[in-house]
């Protein structure tokens, strides 16, 4: 489902459910330092369950998380688990859980009732700490050095956990082509398989074995025989020769040989990435998933967290665009703490702008960061899953909020943020001749797009042969957006993963797109086919007029 080829051990990745084991602390200061930090990160994830339970179920709701907070800030309680980190000499894991049980015990043994209802609370403070302290450990595979990753599924907020530099490729039982992980794999600029089954345990067992994965052909081959071996040796020798040929591209305008200009942007999730976008001669950053952010943290991000992220990829690119879209948790993209729970319907449920305008203060506080970082380069801001008009509405006027609150407390920010939705829910495309009066840019994201216009659940493996953006209802729905916006002076891009779609180059340009924002990894390769596509020669090479 990604291309490329990638040959090196295989390594199967098992979640992390294991109990918690008693290990030596080689530095005692370091492992209070963790728990510092996870009781401060548990107390933050409290206060928002507290804030939620309230909103949702009044005061009795939120009793419960109230008397959690009490309990971790109980002197008692702290002291035990330091004490016992310092005197033990132990990990801060064990000594959460050691202390949580021996409170727990305590109260299971007194007269009074409600006192006995408190061991359970004391386990639970006790688990939502050490869900932190291990869910901020990086879970690796096993073998040491780059590896081809076997796992039975993996979500956004455990691709974005592991170690980048040792994964040479995923292969996973569940996921499909437009899920986030294969995505990441893109970004990422490695082969990726989904809905591959591989045998696990006795004789079979793939851990430490050679494999080699086919993006091309799909397949993954362990412990392959000598002449297999070679031949996709060759393969991989030719693809790196493709490579290297590419950066003549670097520093060339994207243009076509008839004079079409065209903007190429990179997608990023986060600021590590920033880096690949600038080394493949992004000319922007045409959309910053916000939500790995949230994905990577095991609370909410406050403030300073998002405007030090969001500053330092301004001012990385150095005046070029940066477009960050607002958070778009949900569906596929779970972070624990946000407690949405279970959705019959994760992709058509709670999540992005609904979520936003539900929850407004975590809202004001992204847009705040966000505003801030303006004052640093050229941002702007997008709105994803956007179907209404309503929405855009109330939108603007947190916006006008957040700016009245910074000019107040006399913090800097943005005055020339330009403003862009999501165009990804066929409502969109629908009423894109409305909406278009109202914002600055249109960012077409595709991936969703599909899924919505098609019914197919993005994430389905067994509908991955019939999610295809390239179906006509979907290709009718982009040049609507496209024409609606610019009839009405609104910049239109595409940031979905047919961007990047060398075979619908042509008639993106065609239909007058104006970005197209792509893996990092995919720029040079994109520039080089609009370079070669003169739209002046009809698409049999005659006639030639503009679609
Ligand atoms: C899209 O839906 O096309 C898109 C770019 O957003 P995401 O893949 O993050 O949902
Ligand atoms: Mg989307």
């Amino acid at each position: 489902m990604c291309g490329g080829i990638a040959i090196g051990k295989l390594s199967v990745y098992r979640k992390e459910d294991s109990p918690v084991r008693c290990a030596k602390a080689d530095d005692t200061e370091a492992e209070l330092e963790r728990f510092a930090k996870a009781r401060d990160m548990a107390e933050r994830q409290l206060a928002a369950l507290r804030e939620k339970a309230q909103r949702q179920a009044g005061a009795a709701g939120a009793a419960i998380f109230e008397v959690h907070q009490m309990m971790l800030k109980d002197p008692e309680y702290t002291d035990a688990v330091t004490g016992m980190i310092s005197s033990g000499g132990v990990n801060a894991e064990y000594a959460v859980a050691a202390v949580g049980e021996h409170f727990a015990e305590m109260f299971a043994a007194m007269d009074e009732a409600y006192m006995r209802e408190r061991a359970a609370d004391v386990k639970d403070i006790s688990s939502r700490v050490n869900a932190v302290l291990r869910g901020t450990v990086q879970r690796q595979p096993k073998e040491k050095g780059p590896v081809i990753l076997l796992a039975d599924d993996l979500a956004p907020g455990e691709t974005v956990q592991l170690d980048k530099s040792l994964v040479l490729s995923f292969v996973t039982r569940r996921g499909s082509t437009g899920s986030h992980t294969a995505i990441l794999a893109r970004a990422m600029n490695i082969p990726a398989l989904a809905g591959v089954d591989f045998p696990e345990g006795g004789e079979e067992e793939p851990e430490g074995k050679t494999g080699i994965v086919d993006g091309y052909g799909g397949v993954l081959y362990i412990d392959p025989d000598g002449e297999t071996l070679k031949k996709f040796k060759s393969l991989q020798k030719e693809e790196e020769e493709q490579t290297r040929l590419l950066q003549e591209m670097r520093g060339k305008e994207n243009i076509t040989p008839d004079g079409r200009k065209i903007d190429l942007c990179a997608n990023i999730s986060g600021v590590a990435d920033v880096e690949d976008a600038i080394a493949g001669d992004a000319g922007g950053i045409g959309l910053f998933r916000s939500e790995f952010l949230y994905l990577e943290s095991a609370g909410y991000p406050d403030e300073e967290t998002q405007f030090a992220a969001y500053r330092t990829v301004a001012e990385k690119m150095k005046g070029k665009r940066v477009v960050i879209r607002t958070m778009d948790i949900g569906a596929d993209k779970q972070a624990d703490y946000f407690g949405i729970g279970k959705e019959a319907n994760p992709a058509m449920g709670y999540r992005a702008i609904r979520i936003c305008l539900d929850r407004r203060e975590l809202f004001k506080t992204q847009l705040r960061a966000i505003y801030r970082a303006g004052v640093y380069g050229a941002v702007a801001v997008m709105f994803p899953m956007i179907i209404s008009m309503a929405e855009i509405r109330q939108i603007k006027a947190i916006i006008a909020e957040v700016k009245a609150e910074l000019e107040r407390e006399g913090i800097p920010y943005g005055r020339d943020i330009k403003t862009g939705i999501m165009i990804e829910t066929p409502a969109a495309v629908m009423i894109s001749d409305q909406l278009a009066e109202e914002v600055d840019f249109f960012s077409v994201g595709t991936n969703d797009l599909t899924q919505y216009t098609l019914a197919i659940d993005r994430q389905n493996p067994m509908l991955d042969h019939i999610y295809d953006p390239h179906h006509e209802a979907v290709l009718r729905m982009i040049r609507i957006a496209v024409e609606n916006g610019h009839k009405r002076g609104c910049r239109v891009g595409i940031c979905g993963e047919l961007a990047a779609d060398t075979t619908m180059t042509e008639t993106f340009l065609r239909m007058g797109v104006d970005e197209l924002s792509v893996a990092p990894s995919m720029i040079l390769k994109v520039r080089e086919k609009i370079r070669n596509t003169d739209l002046s020669a009809g698409r049999d090479g005659t006639a030639g007029a503009a679609e």
